[in-house]
């Protein structure tokens, strides 16, 4: 098997570390100097060169024919047996006390072949507040052979005891043209053809981190050529086509096929988590399109002019977007908080602008179905072939009629409970009066679509047809449920939970519902909510 490319290209000597000129003429001068310190702290980002430095570092101090360009000469006996003198701890793997009492334990005997021996710790903030500590009182008086190089990507974790007593040295994010550059030295010297774009592509998107543009390069060039169709293929990215082509009809408020753009996506298995990433960005250079600035870097163009309309919020969409983001990172149904959004995010613009009510009832209606679904099948929605194949929803509602849990064919009611209910209905005015009080004119509206339909134990059961739906998930969220709530049990005056369910359905356990689909209600919710209010 080949040996992996940053492997191999891993820097041997100072002058192939890019991007850390100033961290490394420091090093350089303390060698020179004869100064060399017995803690250092490396921070920095992932793949920066920490660890490669460090190794080098160590090389250095013990090299016969140090170089004061190059630094290490790698062939002489000291640089060859190095790794006998230089200990390497991954403190994310042994991170406890007793991991520092041993490596306490070696530190008295003299390195083998050079005047120094080096301890590098990896990850060093993933030490336990014990090992911390054990390793303080080296670190207070180390024997004059040891340096210690603590490495770690997030120094805010590190001790301010520990850090006082170690020399900082800052990695900073390499910038992409030096990450650039690197990467075309690896491709010539391997041969391996490649695309400009796509070595731009890869150097800007690895984050400043050499490690990672080089992996996703070596990755890329096990499928051939460094293009950009391999680029996407290895890293699960959706094409610009299809992202500008999934904007468009956002802007368009075209719910039906960005919905059917998602599905083609998911099928082809882009990673859906990585989307929102490449919309925005994309959304960015449309920006910048709206302002008419066109940036060197950008790709397709004229596409993106085609389709960036001047009077697109495009920053507010941005901002959405992250929060999804967000969202969907947490997410085990992604693709579905991700499909919840554009439809949200399409009706939204409809509302906005060009108001068109038919437009919309069929949106409402797609919503329900879709929050029906979700109920049913437990957050997976398993029928997609009404998006798949455009068919009008309304024909497919008796695939999504809900089956909520726990359901019991409604039993005949007691005279008592009979007159409970009785007495309920007689209050209804007072709990309408409460209501409107406190401005939830809108929950009278809801609750005057619905029927009471079952007394037990302190729970009332308000019932809804099932062409009621709309106003049935608009009374069910929880905002609006817990104000039915508190109006009934005050009312009343006694605690009552309230429940609502289709028309001859009881529900006789509480349902419970997954976070995931909480999140979904509550994204819908709000949209639903508005529309009630405008009746
Ligand atoms: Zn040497």
């Amino acid at each position: 098997m080949s040996m992996a490319l940053y492997r191999k290209y891993r820097p041997n000597t100072f002058d192939n570390i890019i991007g850390q000129d100033q961290v490394i003429d420091v090093l350089k001068n303390q060698i020179k100097e004869n100064k060399i310190s017995h803690a250092y702290i490396f921070s920095g980002v992932r793949g920066t060169g920490k660890t490669s430095t460090a190794k080098v570092f160590a090389r250095a101090i013990n090299c016969i024919n140090y170089d004061e360009q190059k630094g290490p000469c790698n062939e002489c006996e000291s640089c060859l047996n190095n790794y006998v003198d230089t200990i390497e701890i991954d403190a994310a793997s042994n991170n406890s006390v007793d991991n520092i009492r041993q490596l306490k334990d070696t530190i008295m005997y003299q390195p083998s072949f050079g005047k120094y021996k080096t301890y590098i710790i990896d990850e060093v903030h993933m030490l336990s507040t014990g090992a911390f500590n054990a390793l303080l009182k080296t670190l207070e008086e180390p024997p004059s052979h040891i340096v210690f190089i603590l490495a770690t990507t997030e120094i805010n974790k590190i001790p301010s005891t520990i850090l006082s007593r170690c020399q900082k040295f800052e990695f900073k994010k390499v910038n992409s043209s030096d990450i650039k550059k690197r990467l075309v030295d690896i491709l010539e010297c391997e041969n391996i053809p490649y695309e400009d774009n796509a070595v731009d592509f890869i150097s800007n998107s690895c984050d400043g981190g050499v490690r990672d543009a080089i992996s996703i390069l070596d990755q890329v060039s096990s499928y051939g050529n460094i293009s950009m169709n391999n680029i996407d293929f290895v890293t699960g990215r959706a094409s610009i086509e299809d992202i500008d082509s999934l904007i468009d009809n956002m802007f368009k408020k075209n719910s039906f096929e960005c919905i059917k753009l998602i599905h083609g996506l998911i099928s082809k298995s882009i990673d859906v988590k990585k989307l929102p990433f490449q919309i925005i960005s994309r959304l960015i250079d449309a920006l910048y399109i709206q302002n008419k600035v066109v940036r060197e870097d950008m790709t397709e163009v004229e596409n993106l002019k085609k389709i960036t309309n001047k009077d697109t919020d495009i920053s507010k969409l941005i901002t959405s977007i992250s929060e999804l983001e967000n969202e969907m990172k947490y997410s085990n149904a992604p693709d579905i908080l991700l499909q919840a959004f554009v439809i949200k995010q399409c009706k939204e613009q409809i509302t906005e602008s060009n108001f068109d009510i038919s437009n919309l009832v069929q949106k409402i209606e797609m919503l329900e179905n879709t929050i029906n679904e979700l109920k049913t099948n437990r957050g997976i929605i398993q029928n997609k072939t009404d998006f798949d194949s455009g068919v009008p929803v309304e024909n497919s509602k008796e695939i999504v009629k809900p089956k909520l849990d726990n359901i019991k064919p409604s039993k005949q009611i007691s005279t008592e409970e009979q007159e409970q209910i009785d007495f309920v209905n007689s209050l209804m005015p007072d709990i309408n009066s409460l209501l409107k009080e406190n401005k939830f004119a809108h929950i009278i509206a809801l609750l005057h679509e619905g029927t009471i339909r079952r007394y037990v134990n302190e729970c009332v059961y308000i019932s809804y047809p099932e062409t009621h739906g709309f106003h049935k998930n608009a009374i069910e969220r929880s905002d609006n449920l817990s104000i039915i709530q508190r109006a009934f049990s005050k009312i009343l005056k006694k605690d009552l939970t309230i429940f609502i369910v289709f028309d001859d359905e009881v529900i006789e356990i509480e349902e419970k519902k997954d976070e995931m689909i909480e999140k979904i209600e509550n994204l819908f919710g709000n949209q639903i909510n508005i529309e009630v209010i405008n009746d």
